[in-house]
């Protein structure tokens, strides 16, 4: 109790006291954020970019902290990929979110699917697998169901353990998502040698459109290139109309944005989903 004092203490002042990583002060509160369930999560629709219906949500994690708030992810996950409670986070995340997929489901009278962001460190654990069929089993979800989002960075790593650990998950029929495409530091030979099936276009090449020649030049590749290789496309962070119009246009099938559905408590996206039922 004594060290959770002090932990409090430091924490208003940790806004001053550098980069995340050492930030000891909101290390410590992390823990008891754990004990005390602070931890949630939101969900942000994914929806068919012509008729706006929504297909799956991404699952993202809050944590309400009761003095500092909402506490946004680039704070916190970082810290726990460094100290490893992201292996205990994500699990939980995990399988709530599939759990939560069902009730949604329910709602909607249809079938959705879930979209789970899995960090490097999940990754590399060698009981992810064991962790991903508990959520499957315990909440009884079909993998094809699960979409399971890693970065380019994640599969950089060790590309031989990644493209193993994708095929198992194949199995499983989960499908893979490549999260924050074309911002890492890779070559498109990835495409080839692991089982991908869905890209997520980042922000960054949407959030200058329609306006952008050089972002319309590469969303327009990546579409391109999806179309080839068959795979299906995600367009993150539309917020405009004329984003959402120009990307359509295009052949983009699927957007994410704050335009379509910002990130919502299980409550609020479960509302939505029923609105969808009757218009
Ligand atoms: P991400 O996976 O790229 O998630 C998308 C981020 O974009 C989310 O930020 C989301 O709230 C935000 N976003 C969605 N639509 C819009 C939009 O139209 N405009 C703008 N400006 N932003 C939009 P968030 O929730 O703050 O999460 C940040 C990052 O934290 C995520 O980026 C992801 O890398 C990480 N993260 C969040 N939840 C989890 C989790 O459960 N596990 C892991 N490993 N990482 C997570
Ligand atoms: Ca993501
Ligand atoms: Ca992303
Ligand atoms: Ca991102």
């Amino acid at each position: 109790a004594k060290e959770t004092g002090k932990a409090r203490c430091v924490v208003y002042s940790a806004r001053q006291s550098g980069p995340p990583e050492h930030d000891i002060s909101l290390e410590a509160a992390m823990f008891e954020a754990v004990r005390e369930g602070e931890f949630l999560l939101y969900y942000q629709p994914i929806v068919d970019a012509r008729t706006r219906q929504i297909q799956g949500f991404e699952t993202l994690m809050r944590w309400k902290h009761p003095t500092l708030g909402m506490v946004p992810p680039v704070r916190f996950i970082p810290i726990a990929e460094t100290n490893g409670l992201i292996n205990l986070l994500g699990a939980w995340a995990l399988k709530a979110a599939c759990v939560q997929l069902k009730q949604f489901e329910e709602a909607a009278r249809r079938k959705l699917y879930i979209s789970v962001n899995i960090s490097p460190r999940q990754f590399r654990s060698d009981k992810f697998l064991d962790v991903l069929d508990d959520a499957l089993a315990f909440s009884g979800l079909g993998g094809e169901q699960l979409v399971l989002e890693i970065t380019e960075g994640t599969l950089m790593v060790d590309p031989a353990h990644a493209e193993a650990l994708l095929n198992r998950m194949a199995e499983r029929r989960a499908r893979i998502a490549i999260d924050d495409f074309g911002t890492g530091y890779s070559s498109l030979a990835y495409l080839k040698r692991f089982p991908i099936s869905v890209l997520k276009v980042d922000r960054a090449f949407v959030k200058d459109l329609p306006d952008s020649p050089k972002d319309g030049a590469i969303c327009n590749a990546v579409l391109d290139l999806a179309k080839h290789l068959g795979l299906s496309v995600v367009a993150e962070g539309v917020e405009t109309e004329d984003q959402l119009n120009y990307l359509e246009q295009r052949g983009c099938e699927f957007v994410q944005g704050y335009l379509t559905g910002k990130p919502m408590p299980a409550h609020v996206a479960m509302a939505a989903l029923t609105e969808d039922l009757y218009t």
